[in-house]
């Protein structure tokens, strides 16, 4: 079976882990206070705090812009669950705003129709590794006033697109304001579980420090009720590790999805992602019209037989599920279309050229 994701591990990542078993020190210490400047520095902002996972990344990062009960906070319903459950577990609303068709992420004409006075942030989500529209986000926060805090958990050294404007001005994800990560295995570069949010403010990452420790900066002193939402060392150790790996990742990834792009493009009722520069392809999904002659649920049931993994991401809209019960009766329809037809292949660097080629075949023989 060729899987729709696998963590790229070595040698490395063992004997990092190793060091920091023989130490002793196996909660939060010297491995992370590295991880964090070191990605700081890789994504260009001066501090980062590192955390349990993307979630409570999110979770704290909203607490630490003072999100809470009363306020409202924008964000696309075509994403993981986690986003928006960080924002009601601040116990602030999520409002969503439905996405762009060729780049699964919010579209920023819809925003202002969203905005009210109880709206304190927009929370965009840079889908399947690119970035969303940040320009234009980023004007209409500050015309309005509010803040951004990305999610940038499936988008590790992804950067903007501003390719028609000059590419060398691409900026990356992460950087804009404060922005969060997830280190899940599935994701372009792993810690086992683990998250970090990064940011150019002092008093944020201060705050953030107090935050996913208890509300403390000094042993048992506590300024307020927080949280344990520390990362390891033995999870920093893997980072430190994976984020020197993380560029290659990337290469292969936008290699892989180039291939499949230039092979899957000129079939009828396919439609294939756009390899925009910036683009770190988390994930490579195509979209499945009625044209192509199959369902995505045929495709995906074929390619299984086939031993080729691939997933729905996401087959149920966050405003039609269960948990967000209230949202049911809202409408969002390019969300809802896409849920229906979006198939997610094998792009992580460890494919061969031998696992693509069979990728390939496998969606050409359906479309004969
Ligand atoms: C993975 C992910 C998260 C949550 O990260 P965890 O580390 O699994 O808690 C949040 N948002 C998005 C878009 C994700 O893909």
């Amino acid at each position: 079976m060729i899987p729709i994701a696998k963590p790229f591990l070595g040698e490395d990542e063992k004997a990092a882990v190793l060091d920091v078993l023989l130490s002793g020190m196996l909660s939060q210490g010297a491995k992370v206070k590295e991880f964090e400047e070191s990605f700081a520095s890789f994504v260009g902002t001066k501090y980062a705090v590192a955390t349990s996972n993307g979630t409570t990344a999110l979770h704290a990062a909203l607490l630490a812009h003072g999100i809470c009960s009363g306020d409202e906070v924008i964000t696309t319903p075509f994403t993981f669950i986690a986003t928006a459950n960080a924002i009601t577990m601040t116990g602030a609303k999520p409002v969503f705003v439905d996405i762009e068709e060729n780049t699964f992420n919010l579209n920023p004409n819809l925003l202002e129709a969203a905005i009210t006075e109880k709206t304190k942030a927009i929370l965009p989500v840079h889908l399947f590794g690119r970035s969303a529209d940040m320009k234009k986000i980023q004007e209409i926060a500050e015309k309005h006033n509010l803040l951004v805090i990305e999610d940038a958990c499936q988008a590790h050294g992804a950067a903007t697109n501003n390719q028609n404007i000059n590419p060398n001005t691409n900026q990356k994800v992460g950087s804009f304001g404060t922005a969060c990560f997830s280190f899940y295995p599935t994701k372009n570069m792993t810690t086992g579980e683990g998250g970090i949010i990064t940011t150019d403010n002092f008093a944020i990452a201060e705050n953030l420090r107090k935050i996913i420790s208890h509300g403390s900066s000094q042993r048992y002193y506590h300024d307020f009720v927080g949280y344990n939402y520390r990362m390891t060392d033995l999870a920093a150790a893997i980072g430190i590790v994976q984020l020197k790996k993380l560029n290659y990742f990337n290469l292969q990834r936008k290699q892989n999805a180039q291939y499949l792009n230039e092979q899957l493009r000129t079939i009828k009722g396919i439609k294939v992602p756009e390899n925009v520069s910036g683009h770190v392809f988390h994930q490579y999904t195509i979209i499945i019209t009625p044209d192509f002659g199959y369902t995505r649920d045929q495709v995906k049931s074929f390619l299984t037989e086939k031993g080729i993994g691939s997933s729905v991401f996401y087959p149920l809209p966050i405003h039609q599920q269960k948990a967000y019960e209230s949202y049911n009766n809202q409408s969002f329809p390019v969300t809802e279309k896409l849920s229906q037809q979006v198939l997610s292949l094998p792009v992580h660097p460890l494919l061969n050229g031998e696992d693509l080629q069979k990728i390939v075949n496998a969606i050409k023989e359906l479309s004969y």
